[in-house]
């Protein structure tokens, strides 16, 4: 059994920007600490990047992609180049795990079996699809040829949360660099480690330097910076709807580059009574709720039962709460682990208080855990006798608190489910395949489950409606965003 503990005393820490394939402080020579919620520890000094280092950066970005060293390069180069960065993402597994663990609080046994993986997936993923994907020539006639092609936008920023820092980070690497872009990534100030890693494991993999930039620092530095900066063709955010507003508004202020926001969810879990597994459902919706300490944007927060089970089925999720005690993230036993920081943690309390102040019963968790420790800990909470319009039914918590909603009949179900401004992921449970269509067409929301939630795949688009975003990351669509399309027409003389 691997002493996660005796690797975390010796890991390496390098908080440095990378630039050019190269490590540098900040211009400023600022630093600030990047802290493990796990026990309170400051893990490192990271630099604190602003507008020069991204203009640096963004520099560098544009001199690798006007050069052709990466953009130019026939897609099969590409592919090889990005499956060799795959297995060094594999390769590295114990090391990145291990950051990404010390740095934002999750269990190790996910840092190893859920964001490696699925970083190294989705990167390969991309270098497989690349010559794979065609272009077109429109039907015309005789007299002339007209084709449409995809051309990559040119420099991606790329701005990513802290909740799954590789596997966001991944997912707009993967198709971004796949179609030829250079992208400068600005990870979260709370989660900075592995994005800078993975930096060095491109260049080590035979990306040109330059194609790939990392600038850590804080949203309204560095991250303002990215966003509005003159020479950025694109944004891919991850994060939350009040920023992803403001991706919008720095666009506007800026070039007009184009914005794929990927925000917030309250995703609404529908359970109706003619479901046969009620226990299946269950556990499903509390491990679905609870894993990665309820911080997953497709948390299925919402949980509307009919009114004729409600009672039994509000039991039967508490009952799995204890389950997901949180415990310490370098034990390979445990299943929830650290919130993010002492604020989020913070938030989580607050909501939880909200959700008492408005009446909702709190029948399992809702304190503090762990307290001991130094880190940033909360018990899985189940609120039942929850109304759609309290501020726990409504708002993003981004922790382990759970709402159970009672419903009448599956209008009201429909209505409830919908009356959110968020549209991320929902799901319905039923053994009547009508209903099951019917419901599933009704919702508003960029994914909808029948009878599951677990089912997820680099191969399917992933993104929301409404206030839960516009762009589609992961699957094929995800090249809409980092390509532009162009027609070019070729005259035909006749013999
Ligand atoms: P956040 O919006 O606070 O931060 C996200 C990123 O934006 C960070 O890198 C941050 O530094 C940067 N940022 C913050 N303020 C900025 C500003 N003024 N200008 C430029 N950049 C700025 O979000 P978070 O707390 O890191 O992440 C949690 C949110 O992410 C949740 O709402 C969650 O639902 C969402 N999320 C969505 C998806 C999805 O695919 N839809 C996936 C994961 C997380």
């Amino acid at each position: 059994m691997t002493d996660w503990h005796a690797h975390a005393r010796n890991v390496r820490i390098d908080g440095r920007i990378v630039i050019d394939g190269q490590r540098r402080d900040a211009a400023s020579a600022e630093t600030f600490d990047t802290v493990s919620p796990i026990d309170g520890r400051v893990l490192g000094a990271v630099a604190r990047g602003a507008a020069p280092d991204v203009d640096a950066a963004v520099a560098s970005a544009r001199a690798a992609f006007d050069d052709g060293r990466w953009s130019r390069q026939p897609p099969a180069k590409r592919k090889r180049v990005l499956q060799a960065f795959a297995e060094k993402i594999l390769a590295a597994r114990d090391e990145l795990a291990l950051l990404e663990t010390l740095d934002m609080g999750k269990p190790i046994q996910y840092s190893l079996s859920v964001d490696v993986p699925s970083t190294a997936r989705c990167i390969a993923w991309y270098a497989e699809a690349v010559d794979k994907v065609y272009d077109e020539i429109a039907p015309t006639g005789a007299h002339a040829l007209a084709l449409i092609t995809r051309e990559p936008v040119g420099v991606v920023g790329a701005i990513v949360p802290w909740n799954y820092p590789m596997i966001m980070a991944a997912w707009k690497l993967g198709p971004a660099l796949a179609a030829g872009n250079s992208v400068v990534l600005k990870p979260s100030e709370k989660s900075p480690l592995t994005a800078l890693r993975l930096a060095e494991l491109a260049v080590e993999a035979g990306l040109p330097p330059g194609v790939f930039n990392v600038v850590p620092g804080f949203g309204h530095e560095a991250g303002e910076a990215l966003a509005l900066h003159m020479d950025v063709d694109a944004i891919g955010f991850t994060g939350s709807t009040r920023t992803g507003r403001r991706m919008l508004e720095y666009s506007g202020r800026s070039n007009l580059k184009r914005v794929y926001n990927e925000l917030g969810g309250k995703s609404a879990f529908v359970v109706f009574p003619d479901f046969a597994d009620l226990p299946r459902a269950a556990a499903t919706v509390a491990g679905s709720m609870f894993f990665n300490q309820g911080e997953s944007c497709n948390a299925p927060s919402r949980v509307l039962v009919h009114e004729s089970i409600a009672d039994d089925f509000a039991a039967a999720v508490a009952a799995q709460a204890p389950q997901y005690a949180p415990g310490d993230p370098l034990d390979a036993a445990t299943v929830m682990g650290a919130m993010v920081d002492a604020t989020q943690l913070n938030t989580v309390l607050a909501y939880i208080q909200a959700g008492l102040d408005e009446g909702a019963r709190c029948i399992a968790g809702g304190h503090p855990a762990r307290t001991e420790t130094g880190g940033q800990y909360v018990e899985p909470t189940v609120f039942d006798g929850v109304g759609n319009e309290m501020k726990i039914a409504r708002e993003e918590i981004f922790g382990p608190v759970l709402s159970v909603i009672r419903f009448r009949d599956e209008a009201e179900a429909l209505q409830m489910a919908n009356a959110s401004a968020y549209g991320l992921q929902a799901s319905v449970w039923t053994n009547d395949i009508n209903r099951a269509h019917r419901v599933a067409r009704a919702l508003r929301a960029g994914t909808v489950h029948v009878n599951q939630y677990d089912e997820d795949d680099i191969t399917v688009p992933f993104g929301g409606v409404k206030q839960s975003g516009n762009g589609r990351d992961k699957s094929l669509h995800a090249f809409d965003k980092y390509t532009e399309l162009k027609t070019t027409w070729l005259r035909i003389e006749p013999a």
